[in-house]
């Protein structure tokens, strides 16, 4: 590839600027490739040069990444020192041994988890529409600023450093006392070097995380005193860990003494927020009046109150909003229970059933096929839609619109009291005038009994047979038409009498 004259005919500090404004590091090789003479001026700004191309292509934040990886937790004398923290985070990068290809690819890892969670916070508190973050360059910048120094803190201070006393030891430790004091020190001395901003920037992330954690926690047995700072001690990328399992597990791989952590650690109400309280009302830094309450505006003064609460129920509004825009992003985003599950699976979408039409295994086939043969991923926004657009709604939900914002228990219930209705419409639509299709509806509907697992070919006399023969005969997506309990002895009786089977032939 030959270079371009003009280029070469530059001053080498103008070439130099140049290689600078490569939009990555793929461009910025190929230039120096390019010629020896650009090739020259490279190696002799190497530093520099990578700098501002690791800034366009990694983000602000890379020069804190950079930090947090190539962290090394220091010995324990630092009492003395100013402002550890303010060093690690402010020292010029271009000093330091450029990049290896193996740290620009664990950055990279490192900054796909913090877009994850700004995408978080965004949702979460300035546009509930969107699971990407609405950030400005600016607001990102502060919210990524922060994280990386909550991180680079929990690296520091990690809960392990201090085993756990026993309750009966503790009052007699004078050295662990003394300890304890000098702890706390190190602690305000670390954050001592941030200004106001930043600090106040890490109080409104430490309250995200807190939020986060605790919204996945109350589901599991850790909700308890203590959990907060515990949250927070973990590090962010825990804590995101926990949200798309919404589990424990992560938390207590990385804290695997929790339980005894929980009920008692010297430093853990300390843990985050007593030094930099302590440094924020040394310093007579007060919040503003309205942020008391809503700590988030020091990472965005757009973020306010604004669809804080589920459209229908009312309920505050967390991480679970459920919006047109939100349907297929959500449910491919969400993991369940430890395990790589998409929210509304197959398996999830046939128990969404109404009442007993999530155990009936014929209609069941309709909707696996269904799911299984949709184009993409996105099933679940199709059924909505259909729902929403084809006339499908019930009464009752007539002031319902794909606008909503929706909290999971509201979304599930329109779900619910839906799907079968949606199913039957699209069994006509696909095989309309089929055998199925001409299915008498049962008049106890989904809340029939006699509904199971559909196999084609019973192997002994049964109770199933019946199922089957039940349920093969009679549609079931329909409401009861019958409130009565159903005598399900009668249709047994007919049945045997009908297949000349006695009921001793039934296993019941
Ligand atoms: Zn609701
Ligand atoms: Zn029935």
């Amino acid at each position: 590839m030959e270079c371009p004259k003009g280029l070469l005919r530059l001053p080498d500090n103008i070439i130099a600027e140049i290689l600078k404004y490569s939009l990555s590091y793929a461009t910025l090789f190929n230039t120096i490739l390019a010629s020896k003479a650009i090739n020259r001026v490279f190696r002799a700004h190497p530093r520099s040069i990578l700098h501002v191309v690791n800034y366009t292509e990694i983000g602000p934040s890379f020069p804190l990444s950079l930090r947090r990886l190539r962290y090394k937790a220091p010995v324990l004398d630092h009492e003395n020192a100013n402002s550890l923290l303010a060093q690690a985070v402010s020292s010029d990068v271009v000093s330091d041994p450029p990049m290896t290809m193996e740290e620009r690819k664990e950055i990279r890892g490192m900054e796909d988890k913090v877009m994850q969670l700004e995408n978080l916070f965004s949702f979460r508190y300035l546009d509930r529409r969107s699971v990407t973050s609405k950030f400005t360059p600016d607001e990102s910048w502060r919210f990524r600023r922060a994280l990386h120094h909550i991180t680079l803190y929990t690296l520091e201070f990690p809960l392990s450093r201090y085993p756990y006393v026993d309750e009966k030891d503790r009052g007699t430790m004078n050295e662990l006392h003394q300890q304890v004091a000098q702890e706390k020190q190190r602690r305000v001395t670390f954050l001592s070097g941030l200004g106001a901003e930043e600090m106040l920037e890490i109080s409104a992330v430490l309250f995200f995380l807190e939020e986060l954690g605790i919204y996945v926690f109350s589901h599991t047995s850790l909700y308890r005193h203590g959990l907060r700072a515990l949250l927070v001690a973990a590090g962010p990328e825990v804590m995101l860990a926990c949200h798309y399992t919404m589990s424990d597990i992560p938390l207590l791989e990385r804290i695997p003494d929790l339980e005894r952590m929980a009920s008692y650690h010297p430093l853990l109400e300390w843990y985050i927020w007593g030094p930099l309280l302590k440094i924020l009302q040394d310093r007579e830094i007060k919040a503003d009046a309205d942020s008391d309450d809503f700590p988030w505006s020091f990472i965005s003064n757009r973020i306010t109150e604004a669809n804080a609460h589920c459209h229908r129920c009312k309920d505050h509004l967390l991480f679970d909003v459920w919006t047109q825009t939100t349907w297929t992003p959500l449910a491919l985003q969400y993991r369940r229970a430890g395990r790589a599950v998409r929210a509304y699976s197959t398996i999830d979408m046939i128990l969404s059933l109404k009442e007993r039409l999530n155990h009936n295994g014929f209609e069941h086939r309709y909707l696996r096929k269904f799911i299984e043969e949709y184009p993409g991923d996105d099933y679940l926004t199709k059924i909505l839609n259909d729902i929403y657009d084809c006339g499908l709604k019930l009464e009752a939900y007539a002031s319902w619109t794909k606008d909503d914002l929706l909290c999971e228990d509201c979304f599930d219930e329109f779900l619910r009291e839906h799907l079968h209705i949606w199913l039957r419409y699209h069994i006509n639509l696909s095989e309309g005038g089929s055998l199925e299709n001409s299915r008498k509806d049962c008049e106890y509907g989904y809340r029939c009994d006699f509904q199971g697992e559909y196999n084609t070919k019973p192997k002994k006399p049964s109770l199933d047979d019946l199922i089957q023969e039940h349920q093969k005969t009679f549609n079931h997506l329909c409401a009861p038409t019958r409130q009565d309990p159903q005598n399900s002895r009668l249709v047994i009786e007919e049945y045997c009498l009908a297949n000349e089977r006695t009921l001793n032939d039934l296993e019941i």
